[in-house]
């Protein structure tokens, strides 16, 4: 495997707030790594207890006349920076792909797109979308507006560092709100680039600041008084520790947290279909998406030829360089990413699951690249630690099962409620699966396809609050409720 020598991308500064680049040396250094090799591109430092007062003060600040304008005027801003990224996209995708070692034939269609399209699905509906109601009591009437919450704060993950930023950032802003984000500090390099490109599309200053840090610079913004709302991308465990920090102060939140989801997969299903969804749903991202199908439920009387069409498609995809356009797989995001996914694929072996293919680093990574290769185990059980814990690497397990009440009961024996699918040549056995099903984004023949028409987000512990669709203005902004009286006070006394 060979792979370029990356480009540096490293930004102005750390930090970007109230509409330009902020350093602070005190800040704790870090480095962002191209994970396809392990070289350092960028330095950079998180943010100093300092640094998040100068952010937050500025969205502060900037909310309130942003707060006045109409949401027709804020939405064509958006519009505008959804242009931006769209003429911008090599660029974005392969700062994306520096950042996050996903392929760039994933991210040019996957990445910065999906971010623009929510700049401009939000700043498209602003003018209908934030409409109140009139409602008439015989002569006296009330009205309801739709208000922004104040200063509201964005926590990303690193499978989608991009995206998570614009589709936090965009119903936050067309709702009126201000938004301070925090990257993970495994991928700050992109959510610098979409503040820049918000300026330029003419966002005031301070609307969108974006802050450096960790698990230790979190809770800084979590805790803050002045922030009304928190959206987090990330595991459940660290959305325990932040909606608790939140309800101290009754905060509102989203949680957008981890999966474990079941697809299920029928023996009267398209199989090359199947497989096609079991692989996207598994290997896409390098196995790093929260709603990814990792339990793949097939029925008996279709596993050999499941299992065989599988084995050889997934031995034909291509390794390699991410910034290579043949590229299907790159690496994990990290080495640390790499490890805790090795091991859970050793305790796959150990717990006796059959290896049908990969399982383990593959031949000839360059440097410290944090590769693994898509591995699919068959024979899981629901008892393995495999089946039971998010591994979030290209690691597919195959289930068993004889028929649709037995396979319902053990999709839904998980904690978590992320997503679902059903592959069957029976739609009204399809619409019966997911209605059965416990989660909060399903699909029917197909996996993982988001636009951002449609809600998405999850039940269970994988979290509450919804983004995308007009759903997610109602998670950026509260009701304000107007009583207007016609006639005189009827008092008693
Ligand atoms: P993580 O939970 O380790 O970190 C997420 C973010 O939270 C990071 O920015 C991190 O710095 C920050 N953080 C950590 N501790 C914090 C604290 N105490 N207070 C405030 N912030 C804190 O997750 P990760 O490893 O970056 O991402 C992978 C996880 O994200 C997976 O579980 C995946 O399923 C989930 N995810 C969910 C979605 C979704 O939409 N449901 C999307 C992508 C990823």
């Amino acid at each position: 495997m060979t792979i370029a020598t990356p480009l540096k991308a490293q930004p102005k500064a750390s930090h970007f707030i109230d509409g330009d680049y902020v350093e602070d040396n005190t800040g704790t250094p870090f480095e962002s790594i191209f994970p396809a090799t392990g070289e350092v591109i960028a330095k950079l430092h998180a943010a100093t207890p300092a640094i998040v007062e100068r952010a937050i003060a500025s969205a502060k600040r900037a909310q309130k006349e942003w707060a006045a304008m109409s949401p027709m005027a804020r939405g064509r801003i958006l519009k505008r920076a959804a242009d931006i990224m769209r003429e911008r996209n090599d660029a974005l995708s392969t700062l994306e792909t520096l950042d996050t070692g996903k392929p760039i034939q994933e991210t040019i269609v996957a990445d910065p797109t999906s971010g623009a399209d929510a700049f401009e699905f939000f700043g498209g509906i602003a003018p209908s979308a934030l409409n109140g109601d009139y409602i008439p009591l015989g002569g006296d009437f009330a009205y309801t507006k739709r208000v922004p919450l104040g200063v509201c704060v964005g926590i990303g993950a690193w499978n989608y560092p991009q995206q998570i930023a614009c589709w936090k950032a965009a119903p936050a802003l067309v709702a009126g709100n201000a938004m301070v984000f925090k990257p993970s500090e495994n991928t700050p390099l992109g959510a610098l680039k979409i503040a820049e490109i918000l300026i330029e599309a003419g966002l005031p200053k301070g609307l969108f600041n974006v802050i450096q840090g960790d698990r230790d610079t979190g809770p800084l913004l979590v805790n803050h008084p002045d922030v009304a709302k928190v959206s987090l991308t990330g595991s459940v465990p660290t959305g325990r520790k932040v909606a608790a920090a939140a309800a101290g102060h009754l905060k509102h939140v989203t949680m957008e947290l981890g999966g474990k989801s079941p697809m299920i997969v029928f023996d009267d299903a398209d199989i090359e279909s199947a497989v096609g969804g079991a692989m996207l749903g598994n290997f896409y991202s390098s196995g790093q998406v929260c709603s990814n199908g990792t339990r793949v439920f097939v029925q008996k009387k279709a596993k050999a030829r499941f299992l065989e069409n599988l084995k050889s498609r997934t031995e034909a995809m291509i390794l390699g360089d991410p910034l290579d356009y043949a590229t299907h797989l790159g690496p994990l995001v990290s080495k640390a990413q790499q490890e805790k996914v090795l091991s859970y694929i050793e305790k796959g072996k150990a717990d006796g699951a059959t290896l049908i293919t990969g399982g383990g680093i593959p031949n000839n990574v360059p440097g410290e690249g944090a590769y693994v290769q898509p591995t699919v185990f068959a024979d899981v059980t629901d008892d393995m630690t495999i089946a039971r814990e998010e591994i979030f690497g290209p690691v597919m397990c195959v289930l068993d099962f004889e028929d649709e009440d037995e396979v319902l009961a053990r999709a839904n024996a998980t904690e978590f409620g992320l997503a679902g699918g059903v592959f069957t040549a029976d739609l009204a056995r399809a619409h019966r699966v997911v209605d059965r099903l416990e989660a909060g984004t399903l699909w029917i023949n197909t996996y993982n396809l988001c636009p951002v028409e449609i809600p998405f987000g999850g039940s269970k512990q994988s979290g509450f609050g919804r983004e995308n669709s007009a759903a997610a203005l109602e998670h950026y902004s509260e009701l304000k409720t107007v009583y207007v009286s016609t006639g005189k006070v009827d008092a008693p006394y």
